[in-house]
């Protein structure tokens, strides 16, 4: 047997009856948010107390349960670095943004990003259980003012009725699981009457600052939505705890998948020992590592962010490694609304009409050669299989023939330099030939 995970409680809470401990209302109603309540618990540094002390800044709240997992006498300490604000926070950076992944300029009705050809991402609540001081929807999240309304919600709802190319919702905020038991049923339960949507997703922290939440009887509420997946957020071995290990047990128990999502955090995470240790506690827990973010440029990150030379250092520090399970991909999620990027070392290094050249994370260079007979005629036939919706057909509409290029904003005015319109510029006489084209094929 492995080592089993820990159980920690601050020496304050000491006295605190388990039934009470053990109830995510009273961890919610007894959240500290001042420098004075944070204080009985760890010995504030100057930085941290100044910036508990300012004005207008993002949101502070955390669980007793979570603030247990803080070495006190670590200033540095990882799961502290997480959620207890420091000076820092209040420098601006170049680049700094409120809206990095231009995510409202995406929403075709409040709070409702639209960004992929089949999915979306429901922003249900702006609250937590605690605030992460990285967070990417600091702009929105902790505010009580910027709840969304009902009226809103039935816009969501109606945007998606009316949406059929949406496969894939993914629930996020704020945390769904902090909404009222009642109210997060009525969305799945509405959800789920839209017959094209197959799968739902949460995105939640819950599980990492309130495991308590996780009751059976939430799992079993959940359970009547599937196929529901779920994503979780831990970024450090230290938050992986016998509270998240049980509540994980009781999602996975009841069918629900679950998933990491991690954020690249100097002085958190930027190491590939501590990823390791991250990734093979996670998948004890029947967790899968999903995705590892690079920090997004958003207003009160700045002292978090690695370049992204790190991330490929940790991903080359991981696969081949350990195993293919534990591995998650690098995502750069792209400023200005680009979406998300995956970025890794390269294992491709060179090739031929006939073989390529591939290395592994040993440095050991291999070939693999390939068949000179292949043709696009050989490739299997998909008479009857849903297609997706023409207009989002990317870089891979290059590939299959669909389009010759893709352009820049202004490129055609800007080579067009003023000129007349003669024979040459005959538009007719430049379209794809259609090989390899996927018509071909087609139904
Ligand atoms: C992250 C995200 C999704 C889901 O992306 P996956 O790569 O499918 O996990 C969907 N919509 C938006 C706007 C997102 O930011």
């Amino acid at each position: 047997m492995p080592t089993p995970f820990e159980s920690k409680r601050a020496p304050i809470y000491k006295d605190v009856p388990d039934e009470k401990w053990n109830d995510w209302r009273w961890q919610l109603s007894n959240r500290l948010n001042t420098a004075e309540d944070i204080e009985k618990v760890i010995p504030l540094t100057d930085s941290e107390r100044k910036a508990l002390q300012t004005q207008g800044l993002f949101r502070v709240d955390v669980t007793p349960y979570f603030i247990s997992l803080i070495d006190p006498n670590d200033p540095d300490d990882p799961t502290r670095m997480q959620i207890i604000p420091r000076a820092e926070e209040m420098q601006a950076f170049t680049a700094m943004m409120e809206d990095s992944l231009a995510e409202d300029k995406h929403s075709p009705v409040p709070g409702l990003v639209h960004r992929y050809p089949d999915r979306v991402l429901m922003l249900v609540t702006t609250q937590c259980a605690s605030y992460c001081r990285y967070c990417t929807r600091s702009r929105i999240v902790g505010d009580p003012g910027q709840t969304f309304k009902r009226e809103e919600f039935e816009m969501q709802i109606e945007y998606l009725k009316n949406t059929p190319q949406v496969r894939d919702v993914l629930l996020s905020g704020g945390d769904p699981l902090v909404l009222a038991p009642k109210i997060l049923e009525e969305l799945l339960s509405r959800l789920r009457e839209i017959p094209h949507i197959e799968i739902i997703r949460i995105g939640s922290r819950v599980p990492v600052f309130m495991p308590m939440r996780v009751t059976q009887e939430l799992c079993d509420v959940l359970a009547k939505y599937h196929p529901l997946w779920m994503n979780i957020h831990v970024n450090h071995p230290n938050e992986i705890t016998k509270e998240l290990e049980e509540a994980c047990d009781r999602l996975t128990r009841v069918g629900i998948q679950l998933g990491n999502q991690s954020v690249l955090l100097a002085g958190v995470n930027d190491n590939i020992h501590i990823q390791r240790e991250l990734v093979h506690k996670l998948v004890r827990i029947r967790v899968r590592p999903y995705y590892l973010y690079q920090c997004d440029l958003v207003e009160g990150a700045g002292h978090f962010r690695t370049p992204v030379a790190k991330g490929i250092e940790i991903m080359e520090g991981l696969r081949g490694h350990t195993s293919g399970y534990a591995v998650p991909q690098f995502i750069v999620d792209a400023p200005g609304g680009g979406g998300k990027i995956p970025v890794m070392p390269n294992y491709m290094i060179s090739m031929s009409d006939h073989k390529i050249i591939l290395r592994n994370y040993e440095g050991y260079i291999t070939t693999y050669e390939e068949p000179t007979d292949y043709t696009p005629a050989m490739a299997a036939k998909f008479k009857g299989i849903k297609r997706p919706e023409p207009g989002q057909e990317g870089v891979h509409g290059l590939l299959d023939g669909k389009d010759l290029f893709i352009k820049p904003e202004g490129f055609d005015q800007l080579h067009d330099r003023n000129g007349i319109q003669h024979r040459l510029k005959d538009s007719s006489k430049w379209k794809p030939l259609g090989i390899g084209d996927g018509e071909t094929t087609a139904e």
